[in-house]
């Protein structure tokens, strides 16, 4: 397997090095955009690694699915519900986007992920007792306990006004939990918890199995919250190149503006590729195609009969 992903990986590297780095977070702006590891965890949680596989990045849009399974079994579906649609915007991960009755257009973009990261823990959960909730949760997701890169964090903190007015919106529509600046603050804190490409094919994996971690054995969440997230994977996962990366792919995914993407197949694998340059959807450029390489060679696709 190592040789077969090695192989993977310098055919990604062949196939040239456009996109660009997101430079809206002054801190990603920096990132060595040469940087590629792929990761694969099976179901019985042996993981498979190759190049950069030890270099840490911040989850970003990855962490959204996590949240919102938390948010799921903490409350329940239909409270969630009330408050965060599962429709595929069409819109930009960043615009106000919501529907007819006042919700967020699905947690995958961030005006349903500041609404998400405010419903997770019981009700009456402060914002700071939700963030330290998700950044647990998290862990746990991953199977070993998670930081968060505080000059990231404190980095998009500053240039946050967009999220701010996406939170206010939501606020005004009596969809949000908390106050605009404390949901945005936890929410970004979320987006700034550092990983690696095998922590995120552990975490993928855990979605995969029901809601079991793997490697550790622990039930992170019930196996229907698992079902919920991955159908809003599959239909939201990949900003607005949802529907081409589902005929093209054909697994429920997730990437962010990191240059993460996560795939996770139920029953069969848990995927993690990091590699910055982003192409103008904001997906991985060398992360979509890695993920195009194995879910051909692997036959992976959902809508393929074995
Ligand atoms: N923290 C980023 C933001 O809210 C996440 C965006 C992303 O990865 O799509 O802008």
């Amino acid at each position: 397997m190592p040789d077969y992903l090695d192989e993977v990986r310098e055919t990604c590297i062949a196939g040239g090095d456009e996109g660009e780095l997101a430079s809206y977070i002054p801190e990603l702006a920096a990132a060595d955009p040469d940087r590629l590891a792929i990761a694969l965890c099976t179901i019985d949680g042996t993981v498979y690694a190759v190049g950069d596989a030890e270099h840490r990045f911040t989850i970003q849009s990855l962490s959204k699915p996590f949240a919102y399974a938390l948010a799921l079994a903490d409350r329940g579906l239909d409270e969630v519900l009330e408050h965060v649609s599962v429709e595929p915007s069409g819109d930009a991960f960043n615009e106000i986007s919501i529907d007819r009755e006042g919700r967020p257009r699905n947690p995958m973009i961030n005006i349903g992920a500041i609404t998400t990261h405010a419903l997770v823990g019981d009700a009456e959960a402060t914002a700071e007792e939700s963030t330290a909730r998700v950044i647990a949760g998290l862990s746990a997701f991953a199977g070993r306990e998670l930081e968060v890169d505080e000059a990231v964090y404190a980095s998009e903190r500053e240039s946050a006004d967009r999220n701010m007015a996406l939170a206010y919106m939501v606020r005004a529509q009596g969809k949000l939990q908390d106050a605009p600046r404390a949901a945005v603050d936890g929410y970004t804190r979320q987006c700034s918890v550092l990983v690696d490409v095998r922590d995120l094919a552990v975490m993928a994996m855990t979605l995969a199995s029901s809601g079991r971690n793997p490697v550790t054995g622990e039930q992170v969440v019930p196996a229907w919250v698992c079902r919920q997230v991955l159908s809003v994977m599959a239909t939201c996962g990949m900003y607005d190149a949802a529907g081409d990366w589902m005929s093209n792919v054909g697994i429920p995914a997730k990437s962010g503006v990191s240059g993460g993407v996560l795939g996770a197949l139920p029953g069969q694998v848990g995927i993690g590729v990091f590699s910055p340059r982003l192409d103008g959807f904001g997906n991985s450029v060398r992360g979509v195609r890695a993920c195009e390489r194995l879910s051909r060679d692997m036959g992976l696709h959902l809508m393929q009969a074995p």
